[in-house]
């Protein structure tokens, strides 16, 4: 199953056109789908799990015309909002049980053994009788990926699930998902270049409502591999740098500044050529736009 969507745009009552004829084919897999605040992710995925209508355009899941079947689509859905709220005071096996009756699985011996199963495939099994109310960010973030997964979704939507979790939780969780994604759709709304680069096999960058790159992340960092050049500079010398070159970012290293910059030819001048990561291609497509300046 592939989700297409085609020429997707958006435009809020206040003005904010948010969708700005957003094209994508997104097949089986972890797809990311990366963009800074602002960039319209939250909207396009609203739109996907038909939360909310397009002013134009089309999204096909497999069979499905998600604008015009939203009850079909709804049936293969699993969507991860940014917030969401749980009974503080249930525990997790009761969240999910509820969850379950609610996704229509009346027979109590069923639903204990998928609560059980939720429970063990996000590591929660040992934590199933604590209430949610004393649960950390991660842990409730995989309960509400459990959640999700109760209807077996074949399309799974993560809006930003990483903000906020430590190290640890955050691995936890995106292996869940890349589990989760080796049968399944599943799209992950990040502005964190790692939370793509580690995982996701296929992405788009986003920005002001517009598809500014997709495809396979590891293409993406070749095509602009040759092209780039690093040199560590002082913090009086910046402006001139900037001023002369294309930087595509400034870092700080121990304190000292580290521009990146592109160039098709060496620029010589001391900088060297440096391989490019997938961070360097976010603040490049993000700088190309003609929209930030990444410091
Ligand atoms: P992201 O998820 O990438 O941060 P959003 O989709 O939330 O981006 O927002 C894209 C743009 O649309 C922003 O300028 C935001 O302020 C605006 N926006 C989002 N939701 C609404 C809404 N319901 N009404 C008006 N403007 C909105």
């Amino acid at each position: 199953m592939q989700l297409v969507i085609e020429a997707l745009s958006k435009t809020y009552p206040n003005g904010v056109r948010a969708l700005n004829g957003v094209s994508l084919t997104i097949k089986t897999g972890m797809f990311g789908l990366l963009g800074p605040n602002g960039a319209g992710k939250s909207s396009l995925m609203r739109t996907i799990a038909t939360l909310q209508l397009p002013d134009s355009g089309t999204i096909r899941f497999g069979e499905i015309d998600a604008l015009h079947e939203p009850d079909a689509l709804r049936r293969v859905l699993g969507y991860l909002p940014q917030e969401f709220g749980f009974y503080p005071n249930l525990s997790a096996e009761v969240t999910l049980d509820h969850f379950a009756s609610m996704k229509g699985i009346v027979d109590r011996g069923q639903r204990k053994e998928l609560v059980a199963s939720l429970l063990n495939q996000t590591n929660l099994y040992d934590s199933r009788k604590k209430h949610v109310g004393t649960f950390s960010g991660g842990m409730k973030q995989r309960l509400g990926i459990a959640v999700a997964l109760a209807g077996s979704p074949k399309l799974l939507i993560v809006d930003e699930p990483t903000a906020g979790l430590d190290p640890t939780e955050r691995h936890r969780f995106l292996n869940l998902l890349a589990e989760i994604g080796q049968d399944i759709v599943v799209i992950l709304s990040t502005h964190i270049v790692e939370d793509v680069r580690e995982l996701c096999n296929a992405m788009a960058i986003i920005n002001k409502g517009e598809v500014v790159v997709a495809g396979d992340p590891r293409a993406i960092v070749d095509r602009l591999n040759g092209k780039l050049w690093r040199k560590y500079v002082s913090k009086a010398e910046l402006p001139a740098v900037k001023a002369s070159y294309h930087v595509i970012s400034t870092t700080l290293l121990a304190g000292a500044p580290v521009v990146h910059v592109y160039a098709e030819q060496s620029p010589g001048d001391g900088f060297t050529p440096i391989e490019a990561d997938l961070e360097d291609v976010y603040f490049h497509q993000l700088g190309l736009a003609g929209l930030t300046e990444a410091v």
